[in-house]
């Protein structure tokens, strides 16, 4: 089969035949249906050196993923060939507590784990790939009706990660409340929308892009700014002067930090989703008191149920636009300078 692999860091993926994976024990296979292309995969190709993670390369990259049950192991139970699925792509131990609660993002024994504080594409083999082994049948979500692979794969990361760090805010988000998304790429489109339908908080985006700011306002934003000098005066100025309740950082960069502490209320969030690796210096006189400065990783099981629930509802889409496998390291280029829209998928069974 076809699989895009990165077999280095500071290297560009390749496209490369390999043997089809034959489900072991416990183990099961999906045919893709649809790979989603994350900006933590730029990240990866070009920000690490391995000091950061416990794994390398090479490995095939894709860890938003959705497709058929192609093959079962001996001994899988509860799962059909040809079923549709959502592969749950943070892989634990299964055994500690925060496992059996279904948070395998924040397994707490990574070394009994089949890669340390990773999953399929991020360590072992992901989904940029005709079929993907997944070592255990827990990590297969049903797709309920009338929602195809396609349109689930970037669910499992650009809507499950903004689901759960805006979940977490939840007590804060009341109908007067202002919720602040920086950065409208894959998850931030996603998460204005999983704000506008699953509270009546105020959505303020932030975003460089003007075709970000776009899709932003056709999500429901109530206000769009661009970042820079005069962004924290609009955005509190939109607020009647109090800040922002929650801020949801998908870029995290020092700029966008330090706009999110700006335009934070007394007693508000602050949540770090995105990775550029950026810091601010938290002291007693730097933010507004009883501000709450978190980063989150990835989403739960029962949360990616209940957002594949809202996306057969007609409540959470992603904005997507499809490529083949043959054009996974194009759509990279585009997500790298900044002309793709929405979520961008790879889908091995589209011609190249
Ligand atoms: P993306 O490239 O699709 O979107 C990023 C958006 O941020 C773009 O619209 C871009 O124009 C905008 N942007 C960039 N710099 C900006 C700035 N200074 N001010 C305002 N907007 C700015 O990326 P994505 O796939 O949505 O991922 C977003 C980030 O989240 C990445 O860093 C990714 O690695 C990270 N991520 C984290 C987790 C997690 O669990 N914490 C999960 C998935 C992705
Ligand atoms: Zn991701
Ligand atoms: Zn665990």
């Amino acid at each position: 089969m076809r699989a895009l692999r990165l077999l280095d860091w500071k290297s560009s993926p390749v496209l490369v035949e390999v043997d089809d994976p034959v489900p072991g024990p416990g183990q099961v296979v999906v045919r893709i249906g649809g790979a989603g292309a994350c900006h933590s995969d730029l990240h990866l190709m070009h920000d690490f050196d391995g000091a950061a993670l416990p794994w390398r390369p090479p490995f095939t990259l894709g860890h938003e993923n959705a497709g058929w049950v192609h093959a079962i192991g001996p001994g899988v139970t509860g799962v059909e060939v040809g079923q549709p699925v959502a592969v749950y792509g943070a892989w634990g131990c299964g055994n500690c507590q925060p496992c059996r609660l279904g948070m395998e993002n924040y397994c707490e024994n990574p070394a009994a784990a089949p890669v340390p504080s990773g999953g399929g594409g991020l360590g072992l083999d992901g989904g940029m790939a005709d079929l993907m082994l997944v070592p255990a049948a827990r990590h297969l979500v049903a797709l309920p009706d009338g929602l195809e692979p396609v349109d689930a794969a970037p669910l499992t990361d650009a809507a499950l990660t903004p689901y759960h760090a805006i979940r977490r805010s939840a007590a804060k988000l009341t109908p007067d409340a202002t919720a602040v998304v920086i950065g409208v790429g894959g998850l931030g489109h996603l998460a204005v929308q999983i704000l506008k339908n699953t509270t009546a908080a105020r959505v303020v985006a932030v975003d460089n892009r003007p075709e970000a700011l776009d899709l932003a306002r056709e999500e429901g934003a109530d206000l769009t700014v661009q970042p820079g000098d005069e962004a924290v005066g609009a955005i509190r100025g939109a607020t009647g002067g109090r800040g922002a309740d929650v801020v949801v950082d998908f870029v995290g960069s020092d700029a966008t930090i330090a706009l999110g502490v700006g335009v934070s209320r007394m007693r508000g969030d602050v949540t770090i989703v995105g990775i550029a690796g950026g810091s601010y210096p938290m002291s007693f006189f730097s933010v507004p008191y009883e501000v709450s400065l978190q980063t989150t990783y990835w989403g739960s099981r029962p949360e990616l149920e209940e957002v594949l629930h809202l996306a057969a509802r007609g409540l959470v889409k992603a904005q997507i636009t499809t490529f083949p496998l043959e054009s996974a390291v194009e759509a990279y280029d585009k997500l790298t300078s900044g002309s793709a829209v929405g979520r961008q998928v790879i889908v091995p069974g589209l011609k190249g």
